[in-house]
């Protein structure tokens, strides 16, 4: 079937165009959901982007940047606070200067020079390679405005946002099953000629769409705080490796990072690949591993500013395929966080850039085939960018699930300088994309030759 579309974003097409161009709306099969709300009370857009965390920001800047009408869905009101470590390696700066977002010191963005890591007796300080391809520094802010500031960021560049919106579920067509817009709780419908899912790492959208998490794929669950503390404007991120379980090492760290605002976010993530992960008490291993530390850091319960929170780490592909009938997928819905490290924010907005150059091409073809054939690039250009590289934290993951590899790793690796600076190139995803030194062609040439699966 083809049909004729003018490109989108064009002056002459206008909301009623686009609407009177979709699909006839019709009762959802995944989402048995029906809306009682008058036909006016639908919107139409471009790109419906459900989620306005990283991930819906980034898709949501790129396209308005392009010329697009997008339309971004949030459920909660910004500011927000969000479970995180708040930390942002020189990848996810890169992002964000690539998004032409500012990020001074002296408007609460605190830089850092590198890592520090502790383990099997061992601790090093290790800085952030200088690459052609991303800063030598990295960036600590709360995810309570660094998400609101992103948010901002697009809908200066033009996207629409609607705050305390709940998206419940697909408007399907018909025919086809493909996604013509959303449905909101309030009942509300929104259309758009293409749907993002950028709505974390529950993604109920992409459940009713039929996409799961899958079972192959590596899973974190971390848990954090925040304690005022003097050690509050370090500027290393600080990574602890011994983390117990009675006689077991298992496989994740604590982290503390330095907010500069007189607190520290601390935490503890732990992999799906160790033995008793689902058994595991999260607050009292953070308690215990805290239970060691120096009392003048402070972190004791009158200092702590706020509660315990935890959340899952979708890693390594977490939810495939990424695109089907009309939904793309980006960030954590995609299960997109780096296994080797845990970091998730600047894999959500590279995404949300290439799902944005995606549908920039595709709503650019006048055929309902030419655009498919764009559309269906998106899986195939996340697997040429991350893929062989999420196979190998897969095995890395496997490995460290076993307490005596992790132990090995841990007593023999910190002492040595030489390969904690191949480790932290590893697992920070920090290489030069051409060249480099022999640590990054390497590192390169094993993520290619590894198939993405
Ligand atoms: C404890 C912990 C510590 C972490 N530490 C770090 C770290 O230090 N550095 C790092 O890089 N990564 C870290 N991560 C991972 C990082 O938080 C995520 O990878 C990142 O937030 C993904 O961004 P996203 O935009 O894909 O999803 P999210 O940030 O989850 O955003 C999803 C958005 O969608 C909205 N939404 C959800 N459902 C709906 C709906 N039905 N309708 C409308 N809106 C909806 C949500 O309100 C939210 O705003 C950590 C994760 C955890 C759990």
């Amino acid at each position: 079937m083809t049909e004729q579309l003018p490109p989108a974003g064009t002056p002459e097409t206008t909301p009623q165009d686009q609407l009177a161009s979709l699909p006839r709306d019709a009762a959802p099969s995944a989402s048995p959901r029906r809306s009682s709300a008058p036909a006016e009370a639908s919107e139409t857009a471009d790109v419906i982007v459900v989620g306005a965390g990283p991930a819906g920001s980034a898709v949501g800047y790129y396209l308005a940047s392009a010329g697009l009408d997008v339309l971004m869905l949030e459920k909660s009101t910004f500011p927000r606070e969000k479970v995180c470590g708040d930390g942002l390696t020189p990848r996810a700066v890169r992002a964000l200067t690539a998004m032409g977002v500012p990020t001074p010191a002296d408007e609460g963005w605190l830089p850092n020079k590198g890592l520090r890591i502790i383990g099997g007796g061992g601790r090093i300080e290790l800085d952030w390679p200088e690459l052609s391809s991303s800063p030598g520094y990295g960036l600590v802010r709360t995810r309570l405005d660094f998400d609101q500031i992103l948010a901002r960021h697009a809908q200066s560049a033009g996207a629409r946002l609607l705050e305390d919106v709940t998206v419940t579920g697909p408007i399907l067509d018909e025919a086809t099953g493909r996604i013509t817009g959303v449905e909101a709780r309030d009942g509300r419908r929104f259309r758009g000629r293409m749907v993002v899912a950028a709505d974390g790492n529950s993604s109920r959208l992409s459940v009713a769409m039929g996409l799961h998490k899958r079972d192959d794929r590596p899973l974190g669950v971390a848990v954090r705080t925040y304690y005022s503390s003097p050690r509050h404007d370090d500027d290393y991120l600080e990574a602890w490796l011994d983390l117990w379980d009675g006689g077991s090492l298992l496989p994740g760290y604590g982290w503390i990072f330095g907010m500069g605002d007189g607190t520290s976010n601390v935490g503890v993530g732990l992999l799906n690949t160790s033995t008793g992960f689902g058994e595991i008490d999260y607050r009292a291993l953070l308690r215990k591993w805290l239970g060691a530390m120096p009392a003048e850091w402070g972190f004791t319960e009158e200092n702590r500013t706020q509660p315990v929170r935890g959340a899952a780490l979708p890693m390594g592909f977490n939810r495939t395929p990424h695109y089907t009938r009309g939904l793309l997928l980006v960030g954590d819905a995609g299960g997109m966080v780096n296994p080797f490290n845990g970091e998730g924010i600047g894999y959500a907005l590279e995404s949300g850039e290439i799902a944005a150059r995606v549908i920039v091409q595709a709503l650019a073809r006048s055929t309902a085939g030419g655009r498919e054939q764009v559309l269906n690039s998106y899986p195939r250009q996340l697997k040429d960018a991350y893929g062989g590289y999420y196979t190998l934290g897969r095995v890395f993951v496997d490995l460290i699930g076993k307490p005596s590899v992790m132990q090995f790793c841990t007593r023999h690796g910190v002492k040595r300088p030489a390969v904690m600076r191949f480790t932290m190139k590893l697992l920070g995803n920090l290489t030069e994309p051409r060249g480099g030194d022999a640590v990054d062609r390497l590192l390169n040439a094993v993520s290619k030759m590894t198939p993405a699966a």
